[in-house]
């Protein structure tokens, strides 16, 4: 299986992410958002020197099938320049929502995308115990588990919390430590075949619109045709 986290780095939990990962020497993947990574780039490194791999999310987490082509290739390449030397081209979209387009666009550009099959549902008020037991009845070999070190957009303060996440999180490998072995995202798709699901979804526009984020007043999403 795969442990992926999204939406940092973030100088005060990626850390303590890191702490519980070691613990269990456990490798995994962090989506990094652009704009996040050019403001913490101490902590990319420490994370790619950990051995994590490091992939892309966007350089400001718009859903894409909402913005035009050129905007979502500026928004994978000014990433890319963020997390660079350490990035791979692994791409995660935000909200997980792409178009058949938005999904050929990031080939083109050399990625190759990479959703995942269960979520912990962490960007909600859930306690570590409730996450725990929703990923321990939907994983199998080949998972790929969303998880968020950070998150770019809430709709309350108090979700940002990264606390429950990683009590779940050093729960879950100290099950699970013994039965499965979790790799990063390229090992896992040099060993075998990845569960992903979710491959083409948009998210309710109303619902983006909604949110507000800790980078700066709420985001402004336009249909694009
Ligand atoms: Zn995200």
């Amino acid at each position: 299986m795969a442990l992926t986290f999204d939406d940092g780095p973030d100088p005060v939990f990626t850390p303590r992410l890191l702490d519980v990962l070691k613990k269990h020497r456990t490798k995994a993947t962090f989506f990094m958002v652009g704009k996040a990574a050019e403001r913490h780039p101490d902590i990319v490194r420490e994370v790619a020197v950990a051995g994590h791999t490091i992939g892309n999310h966007s350089w400001d987490h718009p859903s894409f099938p909402m913005i035009t082509g050129r905007e979502r290739r500026e928004q994978i390449q000014a990433c890319e320049k963020a997390i660079a030397p350490y990035g791979v081209k692994l791409f995660r979209p935000p909200y997980g929502d792409q178009s058949l387009r938005s999904r050929l666009e990031a080939s083109w550009l050399g990625y190759q995308v990479i959703m995942y099959s269960v979520t912990a549902v962490d960007w909600l008020d859930h306690d570590a115990d409730w996450m725990k037991s929703r990923i321990m009845n939907r994983i199998a070999n080949g998972s790929i588990i969303l998880f968020h070190d950070s998150l770019f957009q809430y709709r309350e303060s108090r979700y940002a919390n990264r606390e429950p996440m990683l009590d779940a999180l050093d729960m879950l490998l100290e099950e699970l430590g013994e039965r499965y072995t979790f790799v990063t995202i390229p090992e896992l798709m040099r060993q075998g075949r990845p569960q992903m699901a979710y491959w083409v979804k948009t998210t309710d526009i109303n619902i983006l619109n909604e949110r507000s984020g800790p980078y700066g007043g709420p985001p402004r999403y336009a249909k694009v045709q």
